[in-house]
């Protein structure tokens, strides 16, 4: 049998220091976060092989007093708070007074100081957990700590280090984020000598996205605030055209300090919904600032992870100030000429192109929406509403049965298509899109994509005020599914039938299906109702109703809308053409690809050089 025993303390040490400083980015994280709870105005940072050889960090902070110094390198030693309570209302990004201790236990460290007011300073030295004496020594007033070989005790450890370029990487990723969350500070990386950063305290954020991200990032950006009781919100996010393929580009900041939160993470995507394609990711620099009481920072060893008070209201004021900063904008897919973007998530446009540097000439920025003008009559001429769709003119459920035709449910939807005066020319090509004259350029319209867009945005209005139609089965049909699947369909019941997908158990993984969204027309309900599981089994963890709800109308509108390959009539084209300015988002179709693309009537003429 193995006896209990107490752990010896250099093995405490070096336990505590595996879980804050995993890497030189850690050692670089940590020093820097002291420098600015020291009062600094400018830090410089050296580092040399991605800081495994070396880190120094230099700044013009407060100092520490000689007295102090015995002390900086010893476990739970810190200015920063008193008393318990003080764990509640953190406004320095360091309290644990663990960062030093941990450096100094794993690596060849040394510390000198100087506060302002005393004409001379002191060093100690720190090597592997072993403190030096305390010595005089005569600097400039602040703080310089290096830090040499790090892991040089704990081999295993060191083992893990990656390439030098890697863990340079990391290093800048770390003084990115903190240049971010402190936009007075002057700040300089150099790396093996060479400057890699030197961003003077005068330069905003702004600025400084740019230059941690280049003009292209920086030229796309629409600056956001909002407020809500004692928060404060503010930053900037990019146009969707910017996406990612991963939420690397999402920026979080709570009172000065980077945190990832997956919570808000979600509201931002959330807010892009629609914009983007699925699996791409929004770019945004988000700032929090809130009474120091309304966060828990003490809930992670690095503190990257923070609870907040109330978190729900903290996902709804990012949701809800980041979507109506977008709707601000019109985002229509721009034809990007050469070779740029062609429109959110898609390559430089097939079909478009022609022969080399026939497109060779810069983007020209969008002008208006062609429609935006014109929705002042959406309520009227019920009798307008296409007249070659099928729809009948009865507001009641006949009108819904016959919709998945073009012109969409009638009359209480407020959506009758209007069309536009005589001068709108389109026609269609390959029996998928809509080629269309404006005022603006030359309009290619995705037939698909934009009935799709249509649809759905009826189907949710109609959904804010009342069930959906739904058209009852003589006879309920009866569908098998594998049990799990058919639990997971029933779980959601009430959900599908505010769709109007009606189903019951019938027992041993069959489901009965007693009505289904008349909607959908002489779509077979069987399909979507497989349509429905297949989504609901894809979800590892259920998602919240409302999202249930708008993945099942996308769902819906994508099996009603016309399809690529259909051919329409004239006046089918006429009416998915009218309502387009009708909808909220006529860019994008649910799944966040672009209905329509515009080349302006700019790009034409000079393009054809009639300018
Ligand atoms: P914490 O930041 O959690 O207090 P640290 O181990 O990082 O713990 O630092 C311990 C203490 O050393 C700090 O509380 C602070 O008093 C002092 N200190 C560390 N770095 C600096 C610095 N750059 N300037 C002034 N004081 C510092
Ligand atoms: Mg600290």
């Amino acid at each position: 049998m193995r006896r209990l025993h107490q752990l010896p303390p250099d093995v405490i040490t070096k336990i505590a220091a595996g879980e804050v400083i995993e890497r030189p980015a850690s050692v670089v994280k940590e020093l820097l976060e002291n420098a600015v709870d020291a009062g600094a105005h400018r830090i410089d940072v050296d580092i040399e092989q991605g800081g495994v050889d070396l880190i120094r960090v230099v700044d013009d902070g407060c100092g520490m007093a000689a007295e102090d110094l015995p002390l900086a390198f010893a476990s739970h030693a810190t200015s920063k708070l008193a008393i318990a309570d003080d764990l509640f209302r953190i406004g320095t990004l360091g309290f644990r007074g663990e960062a030093l201790a941990s450096i100094g236990g794993v690596s060849q460290a040394s510390l000198q100081s100087r506060p302002a007011e005393q004409a001379t300073g002191a060093e100690v030295a720190c090597q592997g957990g072993a403190l030096s004496s305390v010595r005089p020594w005569n600097g400039a007033p602040g703080t310089r700590i290096e830090v040499r070989n790090l892991f040089y005790n704990t081999p295993v450890r060191r083992k893990f280090l990656r390439a030098v370029g890697t863990e340079l990487g990391h290093v800048s990723e770390v003084f990115t984020r903190l240049a971010l969350a402190h936009p007075t500070l002057h700040l300089t990386l150099r790396h093996n000598g060479k400057d890699i950063y030197e961003i003077p305290g005068s330069s905003g954020i702004l600025d400084r996205l740019g230059v941690f991200f280049g003009a292209d990032v920086r030229e796309r950006l629409y600056p956001l605030e909002a407020r809500q009781g004692p928060v404060l919100l503010r930053g900037y996010i990019a146009d969707p055209a910017n996406e990612r393929g991963n939420a690397k580009m999402q920026y979080l900041f709570v009172n000065g300090r980077w945190i990832r939160d997956r919570s808000l993470g979600h509201a931002l995507q959330e807010a892009y919904r629609g914009l983007l394609m699925t699996g791409r990711y929004a770019v945004a620099f988000l700032f929090l600032e809130l009474p120091p009481d309304h966060v828990d920072v003490n809930v992670h060893p690095t503190k990257i992870e923070v609870r907040f008070r109330d978190g729900q209201a903290m996902h709804h004021l990012v949701f809800a100030a980041v979507r109506e900063r977008l709707q601000k904008e019109d985002l229509t897919g721009q034809l990007r000429i050469p070779g740029k973007v062609f429109a959110p998530g898609f390559g430089p446009g097939a079909g478009l192109q022609s022969a080399p540097g026939f497109f060779g000439s810069p983007v020209i920025p969008a002008s208006g929406l062609p429609f935006a003008s014109a929705p002042n009559q959406a309520n009227n001429h019920l009798s307008q509403a296409s007249p070659a769709s099928g729809i009948s003119n009865d507001p009641g459920t006949g009108a819904l049965a016959h919709s998945a035709r073009l012109g969409g449910p009638s009359g209480e939807m407020g959506l009758t298509p209007v069309p536009a005066p005589g001068e709108l020319k389109a026609i269609q090509l390959y029996d998928a899109y809509l080629v269309l004259e404006t005022p603006e350029g030359m309009l290619v319209i995705d037939q698909h994509a934009l009935h799709e867009r249509i649809l759905f945005e009826q189907l949710k209005r109609r959904l804010r005020t009342d069930k959906l139609e739904s058209q009852r089965m003589l006879i309920p049909e009866p569908v098998d599914l594998p049990a799990e699947q058919a639990a997971r369909a029933l779980e959601q019941r009430d959900a599908l039938a505010e769709l109007g997908l009606g189903i019951e158990d019938f027992g041993g993984g069959t489901v009965l299906l007693t009505s289904y969204p008349a909607i959908l027309g002489k779509q077979p309900p069987q399909t979507i109702l497989r349509a429905v599981v297949d989504y609901l089994i894809a979800k590892d963890r259920m998602p919240v109703r409302a999202q249930v709800l708008n993945d099942l109308l996308s769902l819906m509108a994508c099996h009603a809308a016309v399809k690529a390959g259909d051919r329409l009539t004239a006046d089918e084209i006429a009416s998915l053409v009218a309502q387009r300015h009708l909808v909220h988002d006529p860019h994008h179709c649910p799944h966040g690809r672009p209905t329509s693309l515009l080349l302006s009537r700019q790009e034409l003429d000079r393009q054809f050089r009639r300018t």
